[in-house]
């Protein structure tokens, strides 16, 4: 359900940029997905096909892109990137589990792609 709200702001930049260009139509959106962020990419064109089918963003094509985590150790200060979802996450270095993301929790709206 984490994503309903997200989409309903994606949705909203989507309509408000069309309206400053005059935009008749959105035709598609990237988005930038944190890895960690929590947001489920596979639930994503859905959910939003369900908000704006009263849109002119319906049938919009959503472009999801994965923002890596990047993990800094805590023990050995080495930096440890995941591109993949893991059951654990451990330093590649010395194989610590104390660690501080430093990025790959954010949400962004990278594109908005209107006609
Ligand atoms: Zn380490």
């Amino acid at each position: 359900m984490h994503e309903l709200g997200i989409l309903n702001e994606v949705l909203d930049t989507a309509l408000r940029v069309a309206e400053q260009h005059g935009g008749s139509k959105v035709t598609k959106i990237t988005l930038r997905i944190g890895l960690m962020s929590g947001i489920v990419p596979r639930f994503v064109q859905s959910y939003f096909d369900v908000l704006s089918k009263d849109t002119i963003a319906k049938d919009a094509k959503l472009i999801i892109e994965i923002d890596p985590a990047v993990y800094l150790c805590c023990d050995c200060g080495a930096k440890t990137t995941y591109t993949e979802q893991a059951p654990h996450f451990e330093c590649e270095k010395c194989g610590s589990r104390t660690l501080r993301l430093l990025s790959g929790y954010g949400f962004q709206i990278v594109n908005v792609g209107i006609v």
